[in-house]
């Protein structure tokens, strides 16, 4: 029977263990984690959970009887530290695990502020773990002076949830302007307005500085010259994916641990799912940060660690939660040459759809699930609707399913 070991108890890891059992392997699994708790979800993290509104059972994934009601031997607080792939064990917390089938679901790792320019002080936080959201949520309080730093999902939600707490918010945003990364400028627009409307001073094409601070933040000085007096700083300006352990054990490495179709590594002992990972997607390579990944490539390789034999080719989907807005994100639209806009019935919800010549490529949907709902099926099936049907407010969705 296939003993299998993996790293990373988070999201994909929790997932890749559970699929395992529930495809009917009936061999060893050893799950390590470098965190104290159990596989929780991260997504709430910068939204219910930061806000104070929802508690921390509800974040595990599963009870922890799960695991061991399900053979899954649940190593918490243990840091693998070298995968030895001639012996095929990984040494953790001082143990030596040995394998014969092994995935890395390592995860991600928070870009933070350089210590020169005062990242280290106490009150600088990033968004990525309970911890983090644990040591900074007694400073989100009504009256308190916040920076957010970084201009991406992570940053908009952090500001979001500080203003609703009845902070006086700052968010700086080094490139000209926010969500870059992933966003086209129309959906830029919607957010940067509903947060200067809420009353964040939302400063793009504005770097930071420096902090200062002995040893506790207590303010900031700006690229366009303001000196700003601070009680926190939320850093949310990205993530790198966890590839050190891969990469020590020699693995191959392209913007993440690099897979083939089914979720192998260079080593066909090794698999790799999640945030760390990247696979091949339509030409190119492609690794994802979100929860659906997190559990979608985690299955399938789950599957393909036991014969499936299946191809990974996922129809991405995201979402975010600032005040009452509800953002659900489908496809990806890199790449896009033109966006449809379509206006919804109510104030506040819309939707921007991404074309690249006539082929849709995403759909951003804020409070607008009918218009997500619609795009997201269009997107599997591969399909693209008629760009003036779809700008048209009379046209009916459903009809531009049926067409
Ligand atoms: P996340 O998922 O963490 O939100 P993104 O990469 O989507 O990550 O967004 C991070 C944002 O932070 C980007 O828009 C990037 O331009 C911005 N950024 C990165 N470094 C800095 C910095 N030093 N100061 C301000 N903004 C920054």
């Amino acid at each position: 029977m296939k003993r299998i070991v993996i790293v990373g108890a988070g999201q994909a890891g929790a997932s890749l263990a559970a699929r395992l059992r529930a495809e009917g392997h009936e061999g060893a699994i050893t799950m390590i984690g470098e965190e104290p708790v159990p596989p929780y979800q991260r997504p709430p993290l910068s939204k219910q959970y930061l806000m104070g509104e929802m508690a921390l059972e509800r974040l595990f994934l599963r009870p922890e009887s799960f695991y061991a009601e399900n053979g899954i031997d649940l190593h918490l607080s243990e840091t693998a530290v070298a995968i030895d792939r001639a012996d095929r064990t990984v040494i953790a917390g001082g143990h030596t695990h040995p394998y014969d089938t092994l995935a890395l679901c390592t995860g991600a790792v928070p870009r933070r502020l350089p210590g020169a320019i005062g990242g280290e002080l106490a009150g600088v936080h990033v968004v990525r773990d309970l911890r983090d959201v644990d040591t900074m949520a007694p400073a989100i309080r009504a009256g308190g002076r916040a920076l957010v730093v970084g201009g991406g999902y992570i940053g908009l939600e952090a500001a979001a949830v500080c203003a609703k707490a009845g902070m006086e918010v700052t968010l700086v945003e080094a490139a000209p302007r926010i969500l870059g990364r992933v966003a086209c400028s129309e959906t830029a627009d919607y957010f940067r307005a509903l947060h200067r409307a809420r009353g964040v001073d939302l400063r793009e094409g504005t770097g930071l500085e420096r902090l200062v601070g002995e040893d506790r933040v207590t303010g900031a000085a700006l690229s366009d010259g303001t000196e700003l007096a601070l009680d926190m700083v939320i850093v949310g300006i990205g993530i790198t994916p966890a590839t050190a352990l891969a990469e020590a054990a020699g693995l191959a490495i392209e913007n993440g641990i690099r897979t083939d179709a089914e979720g192998r590594s260079s080593d066909p002992a090794i698999w790799a799912a999640g945030d760390c990972a990247s696979f091949p997607w339509r030409g190119g390579r492609l690794r994802l940060e979100s929860v659906q990944n997190a559990i979608d490539m985690a299955e399938t390789v789950a599957r393909n660690m036991l014969g499936a034999g299946v191809a990974y080719d996922p129809t991405p989907w995201f979402w975010s939660d600032q005040y009452d807005v509800k953002l659900q994100i489908a496809g990806l639209g890199q790449g896009h040459d033109r966006v449809v806009v379509r206006p919804g019935t109510t104030t506040g919800s819309v939707s921007h759809w991404y074309f690249a010549d006539d082929t849709l490529l995403a759909v951003d949907a804020m409070n607008a699930p009918r218009d997500y709902m619609v795009g997201k099926r269009l997107l599997e099936a591969g399909r693209s609707p008629d760009r003036a049907a779809l700008a048209d407010p009379g046209t009916d969705l459903k009809a531009l399913l049926a067409a």
